[in-house]
């Protein structure tokens, strides 16, 4: 009874800790925030299409300032 309790420890050990391990390092990198920059996005307001705040021309319309991207904006 003990050996075979041993039997299936020793055979299930190595995969119980793997899975622990990937575990702990799966949460570790999820509550640590990655900086990545989430940066706002704009979205064109003529086609749609959606980019970086950089990426997009702000132009006058109808006495209100919208972002067009800038194949638009042309
Ligand atoms: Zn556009």
């Amino acid at each position: 009874m003990a050996d075979q309790w041993l039997h299936y420890f020793f055979g299930y050990a190595p995969w119980v800790i793997g899975t622990v391990i990937v575990l702990v390092a799966y949460f570790s990198t999820r509550k640590t925030p990655v900086h990545a920059p989430v940066g706002q996005t704009f979205a064109c307001a003529k086609c749609g299409r959606r980019g970086g705040r950089e990426q997009m021309v702000p132009v006058a319309q109808e006495g209100a300032m919208s972002w067009c991207c800038p194949s638009c904006a042309s």
